[in-house]
């Protein structure tokens, strides 16, 4: 028996370890069944190269909780250690690393930007145990070493009786760590960390039913058989060729990813490179929300199948965090901040490489079913919106496949709308005006007018959509969108010889100053306008400069500062209505006329709510008397 002493600066490690984790103890277990991992692959490739001989069979790993003697075991069927071996790796190795790590972290633990990873390896086993024994049997035949250590300085290392190949690590629990000799405590760990490790995990035992014979009596009972209870899955999706799956495996797996998920998703990306760094994975595109938060956080960090976070901020690019799935990657270094992650090259190489990726998946999903492209629009739309906004690389792509839905239910591209509508919608400047409307029941009355008039109105309905215009405004010569609904129809709308003035210019002249006296100037700006004679006598537009830039403050960015409610008020002078106010000879009528014709224009603007709702609703009833 050999009695040591560890090398390490400080007296008692294990309530230090403690206090610098403490939100993550449950990496304990992660850390150790990666260890029991390391030591099965290592066995394996150490058969494969000839250095051990024989049948290795199929070794596993199993975690035991016995909770009677407040201890958990962790036991693998790997390469073991020899005596020298525990010396090199666990003596000295292990605790030097735990050693760096304090001397690193004890400045910065409070910095919540460090991942809640810090490979902190074997030594986490302190976390939770008060006392941790190791006994192990090299595979090379030599005595079986049992290690033993409280977290004091102080080990014990002695020889211990013939044992089969492998490794056996005891957590003694501490008092304070009880929970995790609960089962459910650990099945949840198992399920969360471990469940798509390569080597089969035994947790406990389960019954299971066998088939009935063939001859079995109606009211016959399945037999059952207690079977070991494997928690994981060992070959998932992602680790496999692509080649190599159908559309039901990729479909399958999302199940087993969520599987309270009853929805499925609308298609799939599988990644895998492995140079310049290593990476596979699965990304899922499920059917967008409207509640873009509700949906973040989905996609699961692995690495070398060992789950790591569901927190991929930095890694990949902002918009795709909308999308599903798994990505395993030994290359993303963990244990550093996440805006040093956002600056590291091998970092922003990965996120590239998924842009890229998700960019092509969506082209040629466009190019070889462009009906089915079009039937997904909808669910897809605002992650392409939303990449088109804040990736470059992915803008320049994906404007060949933006589609610009409108009211007639086609979809088009931008090239393809441009050359639609590039004879008919051009205003007075030249600009090529994109008209387009946000919601189809609200806005019905301009859109009819619109499309009465000829012109195209476009479906544009995404929250982030005013960003994504005022993008595009940017980018492309001469173009300007314009909610149907906006001041500037008018420019286009009054290319349309067809509707001459009935009024004289005296009229008009004599008729502006009787609305006004009605209705008040700051918030609106007055224009007679001849319009069509079966519109509404008052139409009510608001700047599109205004309504978009609101709109950008309310979904983030834009410009900051409070914006006005400011309308400006189309006054039908081709209309009966307005004629009549004009004509009429008494006030107290004219007033009423007025009122009247500008609530019906709030009306028809879902502007009209409260006391002057009431208020018309009663003069309306009054009118009809
Ligand atoms: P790391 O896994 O990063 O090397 P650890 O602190 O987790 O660091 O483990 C230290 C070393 O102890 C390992 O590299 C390995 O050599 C040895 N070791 C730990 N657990 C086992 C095990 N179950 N079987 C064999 N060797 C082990
Ligand atoms: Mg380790």
């Amino acid at each position: 028996m050999a009695n040591g002493k560890i090398n390490v600066a400080v007296e008692n490690i294990f309530p230090l370890i403690k206090k610098f984790l403490y939100s993550d103890h449950e990496i304990f277990l992660r850390e150790l069944i990666s260890n029991a991992t390391d030591a099965i692959s290592k066995l394996k490739h150490l058969s494969s190269v000839g250095e051990v001989k024989g049948e290795i069979g199929d070794p596993r790993i199993e975690v035991k909780i016995d909770k009677k003697n407040k201890k958990i075991h962790i036991i693998d069927q790997g390469v073991g250690m020899t005596t020298e071996e525990v010396n090199k790796y666990i003596n000295e190795v292990a605790f030097s690393g735990a050693e760096e790590f304090l001397e690193k972290y004890k400045d910065n633990t409070q910095d919540s930007g460090i991942i809640g990873h810090f490979g902190l390896g074997f030594y986490s086993a302190f976390m939770v145990a008060e006392k941790v024994e190791i006994i192990t049997q090299s595979h090379q035949n030599t005595p079986t070493a049992h290690w033993t250590c409280d977290g004091s300085p102080e080990y014990t290392l002695e020889e211990a009786e013939k044992r089969e190949r492998g490794t056996e690590i005891i957590l003694h629990i501490a008092k304070d760590s009880k929970e995790f000799l609960e089962e459910a405590r650990i099945r949840e760990l198992l399920n969360k960390y471990n469940k798509f490790m390569p080597f089969p995990i035994k947790f406990g035992t389960k019954e299971e039913t066998l088939p009935l014979p063939d001859d079995a009596k109606e009211d016959a009972k399945p037999d059952t058989k207690t079977v070991d209870n494997i928690i994981n899955i060992t070959d998932p999706a992602w680790t496999k060729t692509p080649s190599d799956l159908k559309e039901d495996d990729y479909k399958s797996f999302y199940r087993e990813l969520y599987p309270m998920q009853f929805e499925e998703p609308l298609f799939n990306i599988h990644l895998n490179v492995d140079y310049p760094f290593n990476l596979t994975g699965i990304l899922y595109f499920p059917k967008i929300q409207n509640d873009l938060n509700l949906q973040k956080d989905k996609i699961q960090l692995y690495q070398n199948q060992v789950f790591v976070t569901d927190n991929v901020e930095g890694i990949v690019p902002e918009f795709l965090t909308l999308l599903r799935g798994v990505i395993d990657s030994p290359d993303i270094p963990l244990n550093v901040s996440r805006s040093y992650l956002q600056a590291d090259g091998a970092v922003k190489k990965i996120s590239n490489y998924i842009t890229r990726k998700v960019a092509d998946k969506l082209s040629s999903l466009f190019k070889k079913d462009r009906k089915g492209f079009e039937e997904k629009w909808n669910d897809i739309k605002v992650v392409i919106e939303y990449g088109m906004l804040t990736e470059d690389k992915f803008y320049e792509k994906a404007d060949k496949f933006m589609l610009y839905p409108n009211t007639d239910g086609e979809y088009l591209t931008y090239g393809e709308l441009e050359a639609a509508i590039k004879d008919t919608h051009t205003d007075k400047d030249g600009k090529l005006v994109f008209l387009y409307a946000s919601n189809v029941e609200e806005q019905h009355q301009y859109i009819e007018t619109a499309k009465d008039k000829g012109y195209k109105v476009l479906l544009l309905d995404s929250p982030i959509i005013a960003h994504l215009i005022q993008k595009l405004e940017g980018d492309k010569d001469k173009v300007a969108f314009t909610r149907v609904d906006g001041d500037a129809v008018e420019n286009l709308i009054k290319k349309d010889e067809a509707t001459v003035s009935k009024m004289s210019n005296e009229e008009k002249e004599s008729l502006k100053p009787l609305i006004e006296a009605v209705v008040p100037g700051e918030k609106y700006t007055i224009q007679l306008e001849a319009m069509d004679s079966n519109g509404l006598p008052f139409v009510l537009t608001q700047p599109e400069f205004m309504r978009r830039m609101k709109e950008m403050q309310n979904t983030g960015g834009g410009m900051m500062g409070a914006f006005p409610e400011m309308f400006t008020l189309l006054v039908n002078t081709n209309h009966e209505l307005v004629e009549q106010i004009l004509q009429t000879k008494t006030a107290k009528k004219r007033e009423r006329l007025i009122r009247q014709s500008l609530d019906l224009a709030k009306l028809s603007q879902n502007l009209l709510k409260g006391e002057e709702l009431t208020a018309f609703l009663k003069r309306s009833v009054d009118l009809i008397k």
